[in-house]
């Protein structure tokens, strides 16, 4: 769901926050919907609030974008990326200090790194946050990718492993057991700074507010009129358009996609997501999408199963309790929990084959 990059989608959302703000002012002239958007974390990050009261809508959308600069800046391992004289960001640390000393650092990174530990035991090791050494072989992150030669992958491969990934929650330290390891939190840094920014505008008393960060999204309440918002998923093969809507209240919804970071060679596209057991890209599906009411969860699982493809995916991700998923695969087929059925509408477009436990109505 890269929204802000699909002029349909954005179209979409706009268009039910306008009628969401129409239902509310037929019953209250004062509810007024306050928008702003900033680029943060390599993406446009867009908020909507709807409140009575500007001061306080134009606050909580200061601090919404406040929340996903600290996450930013704790979790972005790139110095290049950060904002002049500030002190390095805690993944910087963590990744300076790799096989030398555990690190102290903030309780956010804590957190991430353990959810992210705990999904990596849950999947084999399919969601891996160690995985930086081969994100740099593969070039992401500096614009010089390429296509390493197996032998590199093969070095890089072997510094990954998310069980020396020693995290002390009491002391509140990471450390990296081997020198070379390196984090890379980008699979779940923006879950994360979605689920804190969406605690803040509660703390300040939104009830009504749609966020979305470059295919994360957080429906917090519902519309003022009391439907729940929607939100469309993306054609992963034509960005303007959309595969399905998706009905959201109090949930977030996270898509992965072989779209949203690549590069090309000799005619062959490489994308960012990679599986952690060949070092090389994970080929299974082209998109996944994840439900669930963490934001953290479904960015960590919308990644986790794009590696585990459609088989390996659905099994797991249908033992998930409060969690749905559709899935894409290069095929064209998509595969969708049946948690899902009543939140999730095809639009029938794209020519995709819906294959089971899921409607299809326009
Ligand atoms: P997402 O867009 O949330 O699926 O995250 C993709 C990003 O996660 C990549 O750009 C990498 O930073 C990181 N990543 C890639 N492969 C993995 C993996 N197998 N496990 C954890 N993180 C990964
Ligand atoms: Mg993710």
């Amino acid at each position: 769901m890269n929204f802000y990059l699909k002029s349909w989608t954005v179209l979409v959302t706009i268009i039910f926050v306008l009628i969401a703000c129409t239902g509310c002012r037929q019953r209250s002239t004062s509810l007024q919907d306050f928008s702003g958007e900033e680029f943060i974390m390599n993406t446009l990050v867009r908020v909507h609030v709807i409140c009575e009261d500007e001061e306080k809508g134009r606050k909580a959308l200061k601090q919404a974008f406040d929340v996903f600069k600290k996450i930013d800046h704790l979790t972005n391992r790139f110095p290049e990326n950060k904002p002049v004289a500030s002190s390095p960001g805690d993944v910087l640390k963590i990744n300076g200090s790799a096989g030398l000393k555990p690190v102290q650092v903030s309780a956010d990174t804590i957190r991430i790194i353990q959810r992210s530990q705990y999904y990596a035991g849950l999947t084999g090791g399919a969601f891996d946050v160690s995985i930086g050494p081969v994100m740099d072989s593969w070039g992401f992150g500096n614009n010089q990718q390429y296509v390493p030669a197996d032998e590199e992958i093969g070095r890089a491969l072997s510094l990954v492993d998310y069980g020396k990934v020693e995290v002390d929650p009491g002391k509140a330290t990471v450390f990296l057991t081997e020198p070379g390891m390196s984090l890379d939190l980008g699979g779940v840094a923006k879950g994360y700074a979605m689920d804190e920014a969406v605690k803040a505008l509660r703390e300040v008393g939104m009830k009504h507010a749609l966020i979305n960060a470059g295919g994360c999204v957080y429906a917090l309440g519902t519309r003022p009129d009391g439907e729940p918002w929607r939100v469309g998923i993306q054609d992963p093969r034509s960005s303007g358009d959309i595969v399905a809507i998706l009905s959201l209240k109090d949930s977030a919804a996270v898509t992965s996609g072989d779209y949203q970071r690549y590069f090309e060679q000799e005619g062959v596209l490489y994308h960012h997501i990679i599986d952690p057991s060949t070092g090389k890209q994970a080929r299974e599906l082209i998109q996944t999408t994840v439900v669930s009411e963490s934001a953290t969860d479904a960015d960590i699982l919308s990644t986790a199963l794009f590696v585990l493809g459609p088989r390996r995916g659905m099994s797991f991700v249908e033992d998930l309790p409060g969690t749905g998923a559709v899935l894409i695969g290069p095929d064209k087929v998509v595969l969708a929990t049946a948690n899902l059925n009543n939140q999730l509408t095809f639009t029938g477009d794209g020519g995709y084959q819906i294959a089971r436990n899921v409607t299809q109505k326009r």
